[in-house]
């Protein structure tokens, strides 16, 4: 198996400081930094923060990346990175400086624990205990969009075979370093043969190198469904980008709030650990805010630099005030509250609460000298024989009747070698025999096949005559055989 293990680095006490590079962030980022710190400090962390500037100031003077160039190379360094929420400011052009960090330094794994935390915080489903591997880096979070026609948009959803194995063993390894049972994976492969097919089959190929370990796989939509209405049949699911961001998210509510979730976001070079909420600009500079989510992800970084002791302590002293119903507004309720705190005397609290554990909630044991999660190196598949046999060419045509576009396709002077085959719309097959009912847009597949292969001098010669026949084509896209299966889909009724 390729993987590596992050160094075992510390254990404090005679421990040298592990560099750690910290953003404060914008609107309660700087409050809730200021107790996420002082507390991880106070249980003994031994970590050297380097503080960069991000965001909403970044971004207003000009960056729209929203961070320094030389913030760069203090990550590069520590390849450690707390940061808090930031906020984007509105309007076109600043891009999303989670995304841009999170795929400029491969962090591929986005792992979000969502604990219920009943009966001290309000949920509707007391012992649930899940958490969401996600993929972090590809899939329509690629943002490759184009306008191709008058009516029609489109995004590409990109799935790697080395970014799908990796995720997917993260997870695997995630459960195994972490004592869960279970790994379920969601997919919507009974639509997406390629994409989400791909998926599934590398998941199902990795989960045999986890014999110890269940696994399964849902169709997401009723996966999606069992995790909101019974979450605690789940474990660790891993999920493609775009599901994984929704329901984390809902996964991370239906414990109880957003405001208590914290996420990893874990590569081979650099990891960040954050809250899921965002800067709450509303509620910033008034020491009300609920430090959990960067706290907790806090915690999550004292496991992964190697300092599980700490780790131990910070996660049982706060569960420990929870349970002793000190809360912070978002989370006070009159059943289980005893005293409604600020952000600060919050963390005075889990302050002293260090070294005690909680009586009725589980308590969290991070093992001393356990390994964490080995981090997957990404693998590159083997070459396979790409056979071209055939060309789709996408055609922006504002008529309606398919048989008159065949007909316009039929009338251009090409090589004997390839044959119009099929047309369809959005994805649909009008022709031949397609069903009159079919809505049609102005955006037309238009389906080649070589007589035998062919190769891409063949697709210039085409696109050639096209042209010149004033076909309006707007993009084209090879149809490959890899070692004889099909690369590409069927049409919808083909
Ligand atoms: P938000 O998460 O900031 O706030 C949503 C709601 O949750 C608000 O009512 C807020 O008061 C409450 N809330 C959030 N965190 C809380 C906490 N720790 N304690 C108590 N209450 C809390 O979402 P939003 O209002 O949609 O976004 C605000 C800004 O944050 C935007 O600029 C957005 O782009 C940014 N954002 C940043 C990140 C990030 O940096 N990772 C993530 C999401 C949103």
């Amino acid at each position: 198996m390729n993987v590596q293990t992050k160094t075992d680095a510390a254990s404090s006490g005679s421990v040298k400081p592990v560099p750690i590079t910290v953003a404060y962030g914008d609107g309660i980022g700087p409050e809730i930094m200021e107790a996420s710190l002082r507390i991880l400090e106070a249980a003994g962390a031994a970590i050297a923060p380097e503080t960069i500037e991000i965001g909403e100031s970044v971004y207003l003077k000009g960056n729209s990346a929203g961070i320094e160039p030389e913030s760069w190379e203090s990550l590069r360094q520590t390849g450690v990175f707390y940061k808090a929420p930031i906020t984007t400011p509105q309007g076109g052009g600043y891009k999303s400086l989670n995304v841009t960090v999170r795929k400029s330094l491969g962090m591929f794994a986005n792992v979000r624990p969502c604990a219920a935390m009943h009966p001290f915080i309000a949920t509707k489903h007391p012992g649930m205990d899940v958490v969401i591997v996600r993929e972090n880096e590809e899939d329509l979070y690629a943002g490759i969009e184009h306008r191709q026609t008058d009516e029609v948009y489109q995004c590409l959803k990109l799935f790697s075979r080395p970014g799908t194995e990796r995720i997917v063993r993260y997870a695997f390894e995630y459960a195994r370093a972490n004592g869960r049972k279970k790994v379920t994976c969601f997919s919507k492969d009974n639509i997406m043969k390629l994409t989400d097919g791909l998926f599934h089959k590398v998941f199902d190929e990795v989960a045999r190198d986890y014999p110890d370990l269940e696994n399964e796989h849902w169709i997401i939509d009723i996966g999606a469904a069992k995790l909101a209405a019974n979450p605690n049949q789940f474990d660790v699911i891993v999920m493609a980008n775009l599901y994984g961001d929704i329901l984390s998210d809902v996964a991370a509510e239906i414990t109880g709030s957003v405001g208590l979730g914290s996420s990893a976001n874990i590569g081979e070079y650099c990891s960040m650990f954050e809250a899921i909420h965002g800067s709450a600009p509303r509620r910033a500079g008034q020491n009300v805010a609920n430090p959990t989510g960067l706290l907790l992800a806090g915690v999550q970084m004292m496991v992964h630099i190697g300092q599980p002791e700490v780790a131990e302590k910070v996660h049982n002293a706060w569960l420990k005030t929870i349970e002793d119903g000190i809360h912070t507004y978002d989370i006070f309720n009159e059943e289980t509250s005893t005293r409604k705190v600020s952000t600060s005397a919050f963390a005075d609290a889990v302050i002293e609460r260090l070294g005690q554990r909680p009586s009725t909630l589980p308590a969290q044991t991070y093992e001393k000298d356990k390994k964490g999660p080995a981090v997957p190196l990404a693998v590159r598949p083997r070459p396979q024989k790409k056979d071209l046999v055939g060309i789709d060419v996408f055609v922006h045509w504002a008529g309606q009747d398919p048989d008159e576009l065949a007909g316009k396709l039929k009338a251009v002077d090409y090589p004997d070698y390839l044959e119009l085959k099929m047309i369809t719309n959005r994805g649909t097959k009008v022709w031949p025999s397609g069903q009159p009912e079919t809505f049609k847009t102005d955006h037309w597949r238009c389906r080649y096949m070589f007589a035998e292969t062919g190769n891409r001098g063949m697709v210039a010669e085409l696109i050639t005559r096209l042209a010149r026949a004033g076909i309006d084509f707007i993009k084209t896209e090879h149809l490959y055989n890899f070692d004889g299966e099909p690369g590409y889909s069927l049409g919808q009724g083909q």
